[in-house]
């Protein structure tokens, strides 16, 4: 897993300013939830570290190495998405190997990636059925399987579970924990949710006006919120 290094990274479209230049270092393993309002940039932030979208300015490490002319597939982060982006013709088991086989992976080594992730997502009995034929919560799963089989780098979740129902959210939640504690991946994850920021965070980035208004673990945002923005999200029931 790796370090995510975020140096003065800004980013406007045309005239637009939407990102002031945005300092982070992300540990190695660590989990980083980034809230904001609806527009304030996070998920543009997620696209410039996988290499979706181009930086204005600044420097983004992955690693240590400094990836702004890498293209997204040579950068081996994986991105999750609230629109599950599965393809509809294919099974779950290939769904999850589809990546693999464009990168030209052994059959055995494919197999074997796909059989693990279906057990650690509790898909196992389910690799054959096709996506229409799945639950919200078990096409969420696909999606994180085919992240995981790839062993990226760090994972990228943007509102992975804002279409589920607030009992799937939880659950989902709670797996998302037990995954990272497993894998220890190095992790952004976008959330509206206060809970889910609060449950899932090593650290909270909370993001507004194109800034950072404040970077810490959920407790110091709760106990300290450096001002009435910060405040407001963490004070206010989901
Ligand atoms: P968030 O994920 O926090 O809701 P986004 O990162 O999607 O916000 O968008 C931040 C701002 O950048 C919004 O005002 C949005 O309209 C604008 N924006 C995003 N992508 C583009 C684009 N390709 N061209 C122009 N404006 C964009
Ligand atoms: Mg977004």
């Amino acid at each position: 897993m790796a370090t995510i290094d975020l140096d003065a990274v800004a980013k406007s479209f045309g005239p637009v300013h939407v990102l002031e230049p945005v300092d982070l270092k992300i540990r190695s393993g660590e989990f980083v939830v980034l809230v904001g309002p609806s527009g304030c940039g996070k998920s543009t932030l997620l696209r410039m570290i996988a290499g979706l979208e181009e930086a204005s300015s600044g420097d983004i490490r992955i690693a240590g190495e400094r990836v702004n002319d890498v293209p997204p597939k040579d950068r081996n982060i994986a991105m999750v998405f609230q629109s599950y982006a599965l393809y509809p013709h294919m099974t779950v088991a290939q769904n999850m190997s589809y990546s693999l086989k464009l990168r030209k992976t052994a059959k055995e080594r494919i197999a074997e990636a796909v059989k693990g992730a279906a057990e650690t997502l509790g898909l196992s009995k389910l690799t054959e059925r096709r996506p229409r034929a799945l639950s919200g919560g078990q096409r969420q799963r696909v999606a994180m399987g085919r992240a995981i089989v790839r062993r990226p780098r760090a994972f990228l979740f943007d509102e992975p579970l804002s279409n589920l129902d607030a009992r799937l959210r939880e659950q989902m939640r709670a797996e998302i924990k037990k995954l990272h504690a497993r894998l220890g991946a190095t992790s952004i994850y976008v959330t509206h949710d206060q809970i889910e920021a609060m449950t899932l965070a090593d650290r909270i980035v909370a993001l507004d006006a194109g800034k950072i208004q404040q970077i810490g673990t959920p407790l110091d945002l709760y106990g300290r919120p450096a001002n009435r923005f910060v405040a407001g999200f963490i004070g206010s029931p989901a």
